[in-house]
């Protein structure tokens, strides 16, 4: 894809790639059925930059680091990418794209597609729900014995040793 030229002709990029042809991700996934929905608008602003800007959505299934159950993700991500030819370029556009370094010859869609969907996966993908992870057999190492609350609490212990430090300084 040429993506200065979608960008002259105030073009549209719109269409699924299935998970399974993008291979850092899939590695990545507990299942690759699925796709990734890709709507962009290209263009040139006021200012006479070329962008694309638009979102990409996915339904994917990673596993949970908690309790290595399956975890469903639902991914939703709004890109606004001024398009630069060099790092110089790149710094040089407003704080409101994100730079999209476009290589001689253009953009491989996949491989730029699976690069923003990595991005916006999290570090440590976990359950939110404590309970889901339960479900899925784990056992919280503190909720075992007793539910102290304090234990419960690591934040508020620190508080309390910083404050008895402060108070023997
Ligand atoms: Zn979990």
């Amino acid at each position: 894809m040429n993506p200065w030229r979608l960008a002259a002709e105030g073009g549209r990029l719109e269409g699924v790639l299935a998970l399974a042809v993008l291979p850092r991700l899939a590695e990545l996934l507990n299942r690759t059925e699925g796709v990734v929905t890709v709507t962009m608008t290209a263009g040139v602003d006021e200012q006479g930059i070329p962008f694309v800007i638009g979102r990409l959505t996915a339904a994917i299934e990673v596993v949970c680091q908690r309790c290595l159950g399956s975890l469903r993700l639902p991914l939703d991500v709004t890109v606004r990418l001024g398009l630069a030819r060099t790092e110089a370029e790149a710094d040089r556009l407003p704080e409101h794209y994100e730079p999209l370094l476009v290589p001689e010859g253009g953009l491989v869609i996949a491989d730029w597609v699976e690069d923003e969907l990595l991005l916006a996966l999290p570090q440590i993908p976990r359950h939110d729900d404590l309970r889901e992870c339960a479900a899925n057999g784990y056992r919280a190492s503190l909720g075992e014995c007793a539910p102290d609350p304090e234990s419960r609490q690591p934040f508020a212990v620190l508080a309390a040793l910083l404050r008895d430090s402060k108070i023997k300084e």
